[in-house]
C-alpha cells in the first residue's frame, strides 16, 4: 500500500502511483534520503523515507 502518516496529526493519506513514480525519481536524482510533501489537512511537512518509496513502486 502507497499510504503515509503524517506525524503531527495523524492523518493517513495514499499516494498516487504517479506521485510515487515522480518522487522516487526526484530522490534517486538528487541523492536524497527523504521525500518530503505536505500533508493535506495540516500542512504539516511529511517525510517519506527513500526506501519506503522505492518498495512502493511499481515493481518492474
Ligand atoms: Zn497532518
Amino acid at each position: 500500500m502507497r499510504r503515509v502518516r503524517c506525524q503531527r496529526c495523524g492523518h493517513m493519506f495514499t499516494l498516487s502511483r504517479d506521485l510515487v513514480a515522480a518522487a522516487l525519481e526526484e530522490v534517486q536524482q538528487k541523492d536524497l534520503e527523504h521525500y518530503t510533501l505536505e500533508c493535506p489537512r495540516c500542512r504539516h511537512t511529511v517525510k517519506v523515507p527513500r526506501a519506503d518509496l522505492e518498495r512502493m513502486a511499481p515493481q518492474p
